[in-house]
Order: structure tokens, then C-alpha cells, then sequence
């Protein structure tokens, strides 16, 4: 489903340049879940978006869906994205201007999908994340358990195939963290393919696979 062969990142500031990733080799399958660990500044995040086409590799390849998309301009890349991934961070990335309904909303807005429909699968989507009571709420309102579950819904209501997470439990409780998890692992065995940073070794540990990074490479790789 992506591959990315011999993957590099380097960034380039006027006086340092730092190598985020320093040659990745990896296979994503489809319906796989893949935890992602290492300490701060590994890559971790780099990776998950070049993984998600938010931004190009500096050299290597990286296949999506049978694509060779390391060269995309960032037209075609967002084409791409739109309908197949599902992002989800670590700080919600809600927009506290609109209410629960219209953050949902918004991917289908871009995408161009016809009102009745909008609404029928944003509720499908917060129905799905237990989060329906708070349609009109804005973000500003909701706990930090609730924003997460939104911005989940966000990510699914295009029905991507495939969900990024950068450390979607890292703001939130041992309780609320553990919530998100489960609705991931559910993601994933309705089909979804789910990619996640995490610092989580207990999370980590329900992932089919984890791979743990350290200065841009990947050290090790166990299944589960
Ligand atoms: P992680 O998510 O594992 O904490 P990142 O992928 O965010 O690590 O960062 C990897 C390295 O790349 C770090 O040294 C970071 O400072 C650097 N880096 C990340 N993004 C940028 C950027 N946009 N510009 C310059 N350096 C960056
Ligand atoms: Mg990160």
C-alpha cells in the first residue's frame, strides 16, 4: 500500500542542516497497524508525513498505492490524500472557530461533497466516535478525551483507507488515552490501516507491528 525505499529527509535552515531521515526502508500493508516509537527528534513525525504526503523526501522513493509519488507537487499530493488518509495529532488540531459539526465537516467541504450528504456522514462519524451530544459545541468546550474523538471523526468521515496518528494519546489521560486507542484498534479491524507514533510502550504493544527509530533509521522491527 506505501513503500518507501531508501527515504530521506534532509532539512536546511540558512546555517544548519539537520537529516531527519537518513534512508528508510519500509512496506505498509493494507490493513495493518504499525506503531512507530523512538525518543524526540528520531524522525518520527518527518516520516509520518512523507508517509502521508504532506511534504516531499529530499532523495529516495516513496510508492503510494502503486504510485511513485516522491516528486508530486503539492497539488497532486493533496488530490491524493483527499478520500485515502486520515490524519490525527497529538494537539487535536481543531478549529476553535467552528463547532464540533462544521471541524468534521470541513474534509468533505474541500472535497466537494453535496450538503444532504455532509450531513449524513458527519453524523455517521460523530455517532461512530460517541461524541454526537456535542454537535454544536465548539472545540474550546469539549475535555481533551472529546477533542481527540473529534478530531478522530474528522479523520474518518472521508472514509480514508488509511489513518496517520502522531501521538494521538500524548495530551491526554491514561483514561481518555486508552479510549483513542481502542477506537484506532476498532479503525483498524473494521479495515482500516493505521500508522501511529506513540510513547506509549503499552499502546505500542497492541500494534500488529512496532518499529522503533532512532536518528532517522529504523533499528528494530517486531510483529506481533
Ligand atoms: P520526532 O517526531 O521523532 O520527535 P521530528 O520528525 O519532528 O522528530 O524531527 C526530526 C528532526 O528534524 C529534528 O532534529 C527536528 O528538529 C528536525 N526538523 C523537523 N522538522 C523540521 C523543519 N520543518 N525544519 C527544520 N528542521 C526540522
Ligand atoms: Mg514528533
Amino acid at each position: 500500500m506505501i513503500k518507501a525505499v531508501n527515504l530521506t529527509k534532509v532539512f536546511r535552515t540558512e546555517s544548519v542542516e539537520t537529516t531527519a531521515l537518513n534512508g528508510i526502508n519500509l512496506e505498509i500493508n493494507q490493513g495493518e497497524f504499525l506503531a512507530i516509537m523512538g525518543p524526540s527528534g528520531c524522525g518520527k513525525s518527518t516520516l509520518l508525513n512523507l508517509l502521508g504526503l504532506l511534504d516531499n523526501p529530499t532523495s529516495g522513493e516513496l510508492w503510494f498505492m502503486d504510485q511513485e509519488v516522491s516528486r508530486y507537487t503539492e497539488n497532486n499530493r493533496t488530490d491524493l490524500r483527499n478520500g485515502n488518509l486520515g490524519f490525527v495529532f497529538q494537539s487535536f488540531n481543531l478549529i476553535d472557530e467552528l463547532t464540533v459539526f462544521e471541524n468534521v465537516e470541513l474534509p468533505l467541504l474541500y472535497a466537494g461533497v453535496p450538503a444532504k450528504e455532509r450531513m449524513t456522514r458527519v453524523n455517521a462519524a460523530l455517532d461512530r466516535m460517541q461524541i454526537a451530544h456535542r454537535t454544536e459545541h465548539y472545540p474550546q468546550q469539549l475535555s481533551g478525551g472529546q477533542q481527540q474523538r473529534v478530531a478522530i471523526a474528522r479523520a474518518i468521515v472521508t472514509n480514508p483507507q488509511i489513518i496517520l496518528a502522531d501521538e494521538p494519546t500524548g495530551n491526554l489521560d491514561s483514561v481518555n488515552g486508552s479510549e483513542v486507542m481502542n477506537l484506532l484498534l476498532e479503525l483498524n479491524k473494521e479495515g482500516s490501516t493505521v500508522v501511529m507514533v506513540t510513547h506509549s510502550e503499552e499502546n505500542a504493544r497492541m500494534a500488529g507491528r512496532l518499529i522503533r527509530m532512532m536518528d532517522g533509521n529504523i533499528l528494530t522491527e517486531s510483529y506481533k
